[in-house]
Formats: structure tokens, C-alpha cells, sequence
């Protein structure tokens, strides 16, 4: 674009124009958009083998075993659980706290009760199931997960209930070692069979987020 900038002439009593100062000016909108561009070019550059789609998509801590993984109590999973419309719009992190917090697989089954984890032979597990809670906890922060669905029912990952500690298989309300601390640090939990609710509520989460940054 030819852009004139007059300067007066003091000698002449009239404005003259600059050449210098006009290709000076040029240069340098032309480096502000050379500049933009690759600005541009960063933001949406693609991390080699991961979809652009993927890195924008909100991240959700899975209790592993959900997702196929063999890390149950007894060595086996829980299947594939359903999530797959939900794997369409985010991202996993699977998380098996029990593994984290240093308990082999198989082991024995544990349950909680009077606010300690006992296993089937009365081995107190408590520890262990502790430090799965805060692994969980700060794989979560890191990968800022704001959700997470977890195992219904396990003494780690139910979100809702749990067995009463007698191993009589009694179903009582309450949540396993790591639900309570994630919900106590704000991630909002679901079970296995709400993902639907997760996908809704995430999709809310997602424009009460993008209006609070518009509006900073
Ligand atoms: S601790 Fe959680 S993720 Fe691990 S096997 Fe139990 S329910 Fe699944």
C-alpha cells in the first residue's frame, strides 16, 4: 500500500513528503503482520502426531480400569464402559490410584471402614490408598482436568457409593479415598454410567470458561 506522510518544510513555508520516513512506516506495518502471521502459525501448529482437535479438547481423569485397562483387584478390567461419545469431544487421562499408590495387581480386595482401608484380611492399606488419592490429585492439576469419571462402588474411584467395609457385598453412600479428594479440590465427579451428564455439564463448564477469559 502506498502511504503519503507530509512534513512541514520549514525553508519552503510548505509540506513536502518524506520517501524516508514513508518506507520506514511501510516496513514496519509490514514486520507487524509478518509477526501476527507467525504468531498465528504457532497457536495452531500441529504437535506431530496429535490432532489439533485434540489439544483444544478439555481433558477428563478415567478411572482406568473403565477404559479397558487390566488393573482391577483381580488382574482384570471393567471393559469398555460406554464413554465413546464422550472420547469424541475430550481428552482422557486413564488412572488407576490403587496402582499409583504402590499395590500390586492382582491384590487383595479392599474396603473401607471407620475412615481406614482394610483389606479382605485385614491388612491396613490406608497409606497406599492415600498416596493413589494424591497422585490422581496432581496428574489432574497438571493436565488441568476439570472433571473426572470414576468406578461406582470401588473403595478408591466410587464417586457416589461404596461397600459398608464388611465384605458382604452391602452397597452404602459415601465416596472411595481419591473421589473425596478430587471433589474436595473442585474436580466435579460422574460414574460410569453419566457420561452423558459429564458431556453436558462440560459443555456448560466450557462457556461459563470462554465468557469469564472474554471478560478479563
Ligand atoms: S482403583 Fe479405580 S481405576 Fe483402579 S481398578 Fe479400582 S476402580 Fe479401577
Amino acid at each position: 500500500m502506498h502511504r503519503e506522510i507530509p512534513i512541514w518544510c520549514k525553508k519552503e513555508g510548505l509540506f513536502r513528503h518524506d520517501r524516508k520516513k514513508e518506507n520506514e512506516e511501510i516496513e514496519k506495518v509490514n514486520r507487524q503482520k509478518i509477526g501476527k502471521k507467525q504468531e498465528k502459525t504457532i497457536l495452531t501448529e500441529k504437535v506431530p502426531g496429535v490432532s489439533e482437535k485434540v489439544i483444544h479438547r478439555p481433558c477428563i481423569l478415567v478411572s482406568a480400569c473403565l477404559l479397558g485397562v487390566m488393573c482391577r483387584y483381580d488382574g482384570k478390567s471393567n471393559g469398555l464402559a460406554g464413554l465413546e461419545r464422550l472420547q469424541e469431544t475430550t481428552t482422557f487421562l486413564p488412572f488407576c490410584p490403587e496402582v499409583y499408590g504402590g499395590l500390586p495387581t492382582p491384590r487383595e480386595p479392599s474396603e473401607i471402614r471407620d475412615g481406614k482401608v482394610c483389606s479382605k484380611s485385614g491388612r491396613d492399606v490406608t497409606a497406599q490408598f492415600e498416596k493413589g488419592a494424591r497422585e490422581a490429585l496432581r496428574m489432574a492439576k497438571l493436565l488441568g482436568c476439570s472433571a473426572a469419571i470414576l468406578k461406582e462402588r470401588s473403595p478408591s474411584c466410587g464417586s457416589h457409593q461404596i461397600y459398608d467395609g464388611t465384605f458382604q457385598g452391602k452397597r452404602i453412600e459415601g465416596r472411595g479415598v481419591t473421589a473425596a479428594l478430587l471433589e474436595k479440590n473442585g474436580i466435579r465427579l460422574f460414574n460410569e454410567e453419566q457420561a452423558e451428564e459429564c458431556l453436558a455439564w462440560l459443555e456448560k463448564y466450557g462457556r461459563r470458561e470462554e465468557r469469564r477469559s472474554s471478560e478479563k
